[in-house]
């Protein structure tokens, strides 16, 4: 296990209390029920299961296992499997909130769900974690389905944890399904975009957010927090837009370069030396440093609550881009919008991921495989669309998109719970 999916994980689990707190504060001006309420703030169902598996020395061990299903009136449930030894039920169950919440921003037919295995990955071996996987499967399989909830990955978990789900799950049930789970390697029917499809996602959005602000990429400057899957993708989608990327960081530390980093030679730095700290096209700065670069553009694309009432009064840019789960803490975003700092929120911001996860299960239901071409146009036209939504309920621009964006999000699951007699 990584120390960055340890604290990937740690600080996730801030967010429950996040998403939740923006729900309280939405409740009364929206004006919600009791019915309503009690609806929103409890998972339809929850399976936990323990399970044993045999490991290379020859002992059997017990291992935990949960899945929520926190809410489906939208569509069949979608969310990620994270393994963590530290994974709780409440985490898993909050994380299955905000999916259901985001999908609904994006508007795509899907409510939401989490689910993981409380293992540490680094105590296990390859094979270990095979068997742990197809076990985990083998003890939910009656509660995930192409048509009740989809798996995906999330921490520790990859494009070869859900091939591993894929196999099991099509054992159990004797025939091909593909579309049981997504972020399947393309060989087995995943989508190649898929795996830039979360900052690409984040650039339609930052697009329209420009707009607003009257800007264009072209010549903006862009800092960008975290050089993993998300950032990595993300300076090198600005970059090729035009935008000046002055500044990115990882977990050993950033550079900069107010006349813009050469994006492809730090991509090969970072391939030699595993970090972006010390690369010779720019001056070396700290995480702190980076946050409060001269620029037009943040994107946190790194961990939770990284932007704090200790530091949010020194970052300059007018947009902050949320492509990491919960960057902005409840204090640092009051003060964003005292500041008139526009935020695209990360049930906004980083839907791109989840918007080709839908494609890609349209694809193994349909068996008709699109060219990227499509992929791509959709991806476009579904965050374009969800920006104006949620920009639109915010009195063009006129109140925190964060809450724009939870009571859409809200309104529309209600809606469905309505429609289908349950409110
Ligand atoms: P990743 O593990 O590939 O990359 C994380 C990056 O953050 C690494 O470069 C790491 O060095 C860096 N980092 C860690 N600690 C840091 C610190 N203290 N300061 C600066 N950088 C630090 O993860 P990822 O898949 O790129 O995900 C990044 C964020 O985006 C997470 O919050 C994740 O939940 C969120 N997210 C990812 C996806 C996706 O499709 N991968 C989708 C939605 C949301």
């Amino acid at each position: 296990m990584t120390k960055q999916h340890e604290q990937l994980h740690r600080d996730e689990t801030v967010l429950r209390s996040m998403g939740m707190t923006e729900l309280r504060s939405i409740y009364e001006d929206m004006g919600l029920t009791q019915e309503e309420l009690a609806i929103l703030t409890r998972p339809r169902r929850i399976v936990t299961a323990t399970f044993p598996v045999t490991l290379k020395n020859g002992r059997i061990r017990m291992f935990l296992g949960h899945r929520v299903l926190y809410n489906d009136a939208r569509g069949p449930a979608k969310g990620g499997i994270r393994f963590h030894p530290d994974l709780t039920v409440e985490d898993v169950s909050e994380l299955a909130f905000l999916m259901a919440l985001k999908c609904a921003v994006v508007n795509i037919p899907f409510g939401g769900s989490k689910g993981g295995v409380k293992v540490n990955p680094a105590e296990l071996d390859s094979h270990e974690l095979e068997q742990v996987t197809r076990a985990y499967i083998r003890a939910v399989a009656d509660d995930i389905g192409p048509y009740k909830d989809i798996p995906a990955p999330d921490v520790y978990t990859d494009e070869r944890t859900m091939a591993w789900i894929l196999d099991e799950y099509e054992r159990i049930m004797r025939r091909h399904q593909p579309a049981v789970v997504t972020g399947k390697p393309p060989a087995l029917g995943g989508i190649e975009a898929r795996r830039y499809s979360t900052a690409l996602g984040g650039v339609h959005v930052l697009e329209e957010a420009m707009k607003e602000r009257g800007l264009t990429p072209k010549g903006a400057r862009a800092a960008v927090q975290g050089f993993g899957n998300v950032g990595e993708n993300m300076a090198r989608l600005l970059h090729e837009r035009g935008c000046r990327v002055v500044a990115v960081s990882d977990v050993n530390g950033g550079t900069a370069n107010p006349s813009g980093l050469d994006i492809e030679a730090l991509r090969r730095h970072k391939a030699g030396s595993g970090t972006v700290a010390g690369f010779s096209g720019g001056k070396r700065i700290s995480n702190e440093e980076l946050l409060a670069v001269d620029c037009e553009i943040l994107v946190p694309a790194a961990l939770s609550n990284q932007l704090h009432a200790g530091n949010a009064k020194e970052v300059k840019a007018s947009i902050v881009l949320e492509l990491a789960n919960g960057p902005t803490t409840v204090d640092a975003d009051d003060m964003f919008y005292a500041r008139d700092i526009m935020v695209v929120p990360d049930i906004l911001a980083n839907a791109g991921g989840v918007v080709v996860s839908y494609f890609e299960w349209v694809q193994n239901l349909s068996n008709d495989f699109w060219p990227e071409e499509k992929v791509l146009k959709r991806l476009h036209r579904t965050m374009t669309t969800a920006f104006s939504d949620v920009h639109a309920r915010c009195r063009g621009g006129k109140c925190r998109l964060r809450k724009a964006a939870y009571e859409l999000g809200v309104r529309r699951i209600l809606d469905a719970e309505r429609l289908r007699g349950n409110l």
